[in-house]
């Protein structure tokens, strides 16, 4: 990879914002954490919307970014799509078009290189979960937009989402400013909105970059390996949490929209799927087959 095909000041404007979008959640997480510590009660209020908006914009980097839109496992009515669009685009650090750049990435060259962010290229694992986990994206031959164009091109001319892309920075700004309303609404003060804005905006950001990232170095390193693949992928139980990414299997049947394949294996994505699907909102689902399983098993 090169950087010589963009202009520096592009570059280093990229890896400024990637920087201050990837620190300002530690920020959120250092201050909601030290008004909620210094009176000693467990905030329930604060918890169980704090998952539930993680689920939400969750689902639309891992229905959206990751099924939809990188691996085209289903395909989506347009008010649906921008939907998931507009969810993945409030809580990632990515545009759909990069991740969907860097994600093919990983699979065509996983754990060899090439790969962006495999665990497996730096020595021992503190220093590949390092790298997995935040380091890669400080990379010196990193070039984001060059991984776009050769692997996303079909993401980068969709109109839907060069536009949806472009606004990245609105669609962040709206996630932490809808939490601040809801935050002013349900209070009814401005304590109110200061607190949605740390722990159901930042701290929402936090907790779903840090499934992200670490998924992306535990499941290349722990966990049982349901299929003989080319990479180190595996089936960490970090997939509960991102409800329902199994790596292994995932690395096995890239296409498909389910990667939950044992009956403990809970996929909620794929749920979230099958349900859209039986309402006429997505169609041409790709499944895995029991033929294909055998095969590979
Ligand atoms: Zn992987
Ligand atoms: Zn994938």
């Amino acid at each position: 990879m090169t950087t010589q095909t963009r202009p520096i000041a592009s570059i280093k404007l990229n890896r400024s914002w990637q920087l201050f979008r990837l620190i300002i959640p530690y920020i959120g997480l250092i201050v909601g954490m030290s008004t909620i510590l210094s009176d000693r009660n467990l905030h329930l209020e604060l918890l169980l919307p704090t998952y539930v908006f993680t689920a939400i914009t969750g689902l639309g980097f891992t229905v959206g970014y990751h099924r939809l839109f990188a691996h085209r496992s289903f395909e989506a009515v347009k008010p649906v799509k921008i939907c998931l669009a507009i969810l993945g685009l409030m809580g990632a650090h990515l545009t759909i078009s990069e991740y969907g750049g860097i994600h093919r990435a990983h699979h065509a060259t996983s754990d060899r290189p090439g790969d962006p962010h495999s665990p497996r290229l730096a020595k021992g694992f503190w220093r590949g979960f390092w790298y997995s986990h935040t380091g890669w994206l400080f990379a010196a031959d990193l070039d984001i937009e060059a991984l776009k164009h050769k692997y996303a091109s079909d993401l980068v001319k969709d109109r839907v989402i060069s536009q949806l892309d472009k606004l990245h920075f609105l669609w962040v700004g709206l996630g932490l400013i809808l939490p601040s309303l809801l935050g002013w609404v349900i209070f009814g003060n401005v304590e109110g909105a200061i607190t949605g804005f740390f722990w159901w905006g930042l701290i929402r950001m936090f907790l779903q970059d840090q499934i992200e990232f670490c998924t992306r170095g535990l499941a290349h390193y722990w966990g049982d390996r349901d299929f003989e693949t080319t990479d180190y992928s595996t089936n960490h139980p970090i997939a509960l949490l991102s409800l329902g990414e199994w790596h292994n299997n995932h690395h096995a049947f890239p296409y498909s929209a389910n990667q939950g394949l044992k009956p403990w294996q809970l996929d909620f994505n794929y749920f979230a799927i099958a349900t859209l699907e039986k309402l006429g909102l997505v169609s041409n689902v790709k499944r895995v087959s029991l033929q294909e399983i055998k095969q590979k098993s």
